[in-house]
């Protein structure tokens, strides 16, 4: 089945098509559709359907969009929901121009963030909300986490797989980072990689029914 992914990022469609290979990922730019809905939502899962409901009214079609990033304990879930656009302790939400600063500057600065609170608990977890909408009254939707630390200094981040955070998202089980593991124990423990296998259930029983 043709799904569209309600993304610009090519990683996460690398991801997704990864993780559904019998279906054929598209992502916007793949058709020359401009998309970049405002996620104006307070949660991952109200930022997904945003996201669906906009791509599925462009495409008219089945569509996948999720919404994810890393929660860190010590600091109350930060950044959450706004991972992306995370700048540091003054700009947790973005910065005030709405330019994104580069992923191994976030890298560093999350890590400063948590340094300076003093906790000794480093734990954070990623976290995923995928959707898949057949139409704007026919959705599933499904979350999912994938839990590790943050490594103590950005000399000690690793690996050069994955994508964003994972260099300094160590995994105690592993000994490692998640940049470090191979893509496919990336994929079965992941937030994205669980919650969009809950959604190809979903694709599975819809063929059915
Ligand atoms: P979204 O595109 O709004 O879902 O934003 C996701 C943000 O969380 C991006 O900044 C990513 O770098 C980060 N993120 C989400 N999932 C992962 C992952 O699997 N590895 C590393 N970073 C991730």
């Amino acid at each position: 089945m043709k799904l569209y992914l309600a993304s610009g990022n090519k990683h996460k469609k690398q991801e997704m098509q990864q993780i559904l290979p019998d279906h054929e990922i598209v992502i916007p730019s793949d058709e020359g559709i401009e998309f970049d809905p405002e996620e104006t939502g307070s949660t991952f899962l109200e930022n997904s359907l945003i996201k669906a409901r906009a791509l599925w009214e462009i495409v008219h079609a089945p569509v996948i969009a999720d919404d994810s990033g890393i929660c860190v304990t010590a600091l109350g879930g930060a950044p959450g929901i706004y991972t992306s656009r995370y700048a540091g302790p003054e700009f947790m939400r973005g910065r005030p121009d709405g330019k994104k600063i580069p992923q191994d500057e976030q890298n560093r600065l999350l890590i400063e963030q948590l340094n300076a609170t003093g906790s000794a608990d480093r734990s954070c977890h990623y976290a995923c909300a995928a959707v898949l909408m057949m139409s704007p009254d026919r959705f599933f939707a499904a979350q999912e986490t994938f839990e590790g630390e943050l490594v103590a200094s950005i000399d000690k981040q690793a690996g050069s797989g994955g994508f964003g955070y994972d260099p300094i998202v160590y995994l105690p089980e592993f000994g490692m980072t998640v940049a470090e593991i191979p893509a496919e124990e990336k994929h079965k423990r992941s937030h994205r990689g669980k919650a969009t296998r809950a959604i190809a259930e979903f694709v599975k029983n819809i063929k059915k029914s």
